[in-house]
């Protein structure tokens, strides 16, 4: 018998973080949505942990590492330490979401392997333990679980849905060189007269509303003065974005993938055919919110 769980990728509408704490942790003051951009988790049986992964379209995974490195497997492993078995699984990656392109696509991949495993091996792990384990397994993984939109607080980890009455269509724009989030905080912690801590109560009006010209506005990224310091070629990808229209642009998590955000799929299409014919490489369109970790086959 084989499982297959489906989660979706994370943008930040505002990712506002703090100084960082003693235990090395950045406090994120966060708000969440889950676009349309998926990785599929298979699991089956076996006698020996593995991970495979292929690519869905041009997504490059050469940098996923193949060995308990996988946070996938991180993810397996720790759920059987829970329930305390022994047992173990073929997991098959399917790869929607750009790799170390700030859209947690490793996240997505420990969380459907939470839940595929769970119901492969009837556990029946509570939606508390399961948090639980994802919180220790990285800071966006409790996210990934729950999807939809949702504010993030503690370092991302602390997560409660919020209303979202939008339709939110965004054009997205990996970049073929991965920035490292710790060279991204590293430099944050580094620079001086910076936004730090930018809060959410205007973004989380915004999707009240579901008003795309508010939800324009209140988008922030603390990281993106930064990542954009250290990248410099990533300005011309936002510039990019703005010449065909795009009403707001704005750096996926610690980056490198930039977020236009547009008024409808119609105008998505148009924006990402005119950075293609423009030379943009990979463009892809995504829609949000959608929903958290979900089955998607039994066989
Ligand atoms: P983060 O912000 O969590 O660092 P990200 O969203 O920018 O991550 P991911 O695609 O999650 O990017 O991958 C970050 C790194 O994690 C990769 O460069 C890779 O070395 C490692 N990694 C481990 N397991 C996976 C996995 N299943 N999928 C993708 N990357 C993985």
């Amino acid at each position: 018998m084989s499982i297959t769980v489906r989660a979706p990728a994370k943008v930040n509408l505002v990712l506002g973080v703090g100084p960082v704490r003693e235990d090395g942790y950045h406090p994120l003051d966060t708000v969440y949505q889950a676009i349309s951009l998926y990785d599929d988790v298979t699991v089956s049986n076996a006698g020996a942990w593995s991970v495979t992964v292929r690519p869905v379209g041009a997504v490059d995974c050469s940098e996923v590492p193949l060995d308990e490195d996988n946070i996938a497997i991180r993810a397996g492993r720790m759920l059987t330490e829970h329930h305390g078995i022994d047992r173990r699984a073929a997991i098959a990656i399917s790869k929607g979401i750009p790799v170390a392109g700030g859209m947690a696509g490793g996240s997505a991949d420990a969380a459907a392997t939470l839940v595929a495993l769970d119901r492969l091996w009837d556990l029946q792990t509570t939606d508390e333990d399961l948090l639980a384990i994802a919180a220790r397994l990285g800071s966006d993984v409790p996210f990934a679980l729950i999807g939809g939109t949702a504010h993030g607080t503690g370092h991302g980890e602390l997560v409660e849905p919020v209303v979202d009455n939008g339709t939110w269509w965004w054009v997205v724009v990996p970049n073929a060189e991965g920035l490292s989030t710790a060279v991204v905080y590293g430099a944050f912690d580094e620079a001086e007269d910076i936004q730090r801590g930018s809060g959410t109560e205007a973004i989380r009006a915004a999707l009240e509303s579901g008003d795309l010209d508010a939800c324009a506005d209140a988008l922030a990224n603390d990281l993106q003065a930064v990542a954009l310091d250290l990248r410099s070629d990533l300005r011309s990808t936002q510039a990019a974005l703005e010449d065909a229209g795009a009403v707001a642009t704005l750096l996926s998590g610690s980056g490198p993938t930039f977020l236009g955000l547009v008024a409808d799929q119609d105008e998505a299409h148009r924006v990402r055919e005119q950075l293609l014919e423009g030379g943009v490489p990979g463009v892809l369109v995504a829609t949000g919110p959608v929903a958290g970790t979900h089955v998607v086959d039994y066989v």
